[in-house]
């Protein structure tokens, strides 16, 4: 049989030779001291591109939106985010775990308005309520079905947080995605935010690494709080050198996912048997239902992997699939033949 063609995740790719290569050659030194040369050239690399004073390498996506939690807010704390955000279903309870915090979910579809953020603010001056401190926003939305979040809209909730002397988080794990879509640097994406967290080990196809970016003040207290939570790494240029590579090689190559998706969505959008608006698919990701009488997730996905296609069951009757740097245009196509062909019989 023919090797799978893995639409489960922008995760499963593996790091190309030149990747490789790079992170053979990546001169090292001790982080914990400072001295690993390709780390610091990443981190500055990428404060530039972020617009940000300082940058902070992390070993994960989850560790480093766990560290801006702590960065940002105290133990008690209500947290403001999307409906379905990565931080309340990804992170297995990370936020209230590890900083206390307590999440608010508002809006639909991965996004919300002001107006949502503003109704969820708990009242001041009264003791009984949980004071709301943090904004966070995930751009783009995984559960959400990749979708982009309006900028006009995070310019004016950032700044109503502002105003309200409340804080706020990027969730940027695919803000590369985000900003291939959008035609928006990440500098521009991530501005209204106090900080940024992006990752390396999605659709850049580096083997892990994340980064947390915003003022010195602020990353001086993530790099503690990594190291509380046992993040801090020792020759890590040999992961900075990945996503350095990913960042320069694989970066604008992420519009060729977006196509890919899209046609996934359209070819699987036309059956009968899936509930997909394709409005939702504006970069990698495809999330879609499946309709009444069709088989459920649990049974597509086993059917599937059968035939060499892999995928995420999302929900009972929802189901994920990504595309990414080890998919090519051909095979998302006979992906989606596989799957019109299963659901329809
Ligand atoms: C993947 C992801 C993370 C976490 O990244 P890991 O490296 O898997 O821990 C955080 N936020 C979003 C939106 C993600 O998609």
């Amino acid at each position: 049989m023919a090797p799978a063609i893995d639409l489960r995740s922008d995760t499963v790719t593996r790091p190309t030779p030149a990747m490789r290569a790079a992170m053979a050659e990546a001169p090292v030194g001790d982080d914990q001291y400072g001295e690993d040369p390709t780390t610091n050239a990443l981190q500055q690399r990428c404060a530039a591109l972020l617009g940000k004073e300082d940058a902070l390498w992390l070993p994960s996506g989850t560790m480093a939106n766990q560290v801006a939690l702590r960065v940002l807010a105290r133990p008690g704390d209500e947290v403001v985010t999307s409906r379905e955000s990565h931080a309340g279903w990804h992170e297995t309870g990370g936020a209230a775990a590890n900083s206390g915090v307590q999440l608010v979910e508002v809006g639909r579809g991965g996004v919300f308005t002001t107006e949502d953020f503003l109704a969820a603010i708990k009242p001041h001056g009264l003791p009984v309520f949980a004071p709301t401190t943090l904004v966070q926003i995930e751009n783009t939305h995984n559960r959400g079905g990749g979708v982009v979040f309006p900028q006009a809209e995070v310019e004016r909730i950032c700044a109503a947080a502002r105003e309200r002397g409340m804080a706020s988080y990027l969730d940027g794990a695919r803000l590369w995605n985000a900003a291939v879509a959008s035609g928006r640097s990440e500098a521009e994406l991530a501005a209204p935010f106090d900080l940024v967290g992006v990752a390396f080990s999605k659709g850049l196809g580096a083997p892990g690494g994340s980064l947390l970016a915003g003022s010195r003040a602020h990353i001086a207290v993530a790099h503690r709080q990594r190291r509380m939570l046992g993040g801090a790494m020792r020759q890590n240029g040999i992961f900075a050198a990945a996503a350095l590579h990913g960042i320069d090689h694989h970066r604008s190559r992420l519009a060729d996912d977006h196509r890919n998706a899209r046609a996934f969505a359209q070819a699987l959008a036309a059956s009968p048997a899936v509930q997909l608006d394709l409005a939702t698919v504006q970069t990698n990701i495809v999330v879609f239902r499946l309709a009444p009488g069709a088989p459920d997730a649990a049974t597509l996905v086993a059917q599937a992997r059968a035939e060499g296609v892999l995928l995420n069951a999302f929900a009972a009757r929802t189901v994920r699939a990504v595309t990414h740097l080890d998919v090519s245009a051909g095979q998302v196509v006979q992906a989606a033949t596989i799957l019109r062909r299963l659901l329809e019989g």
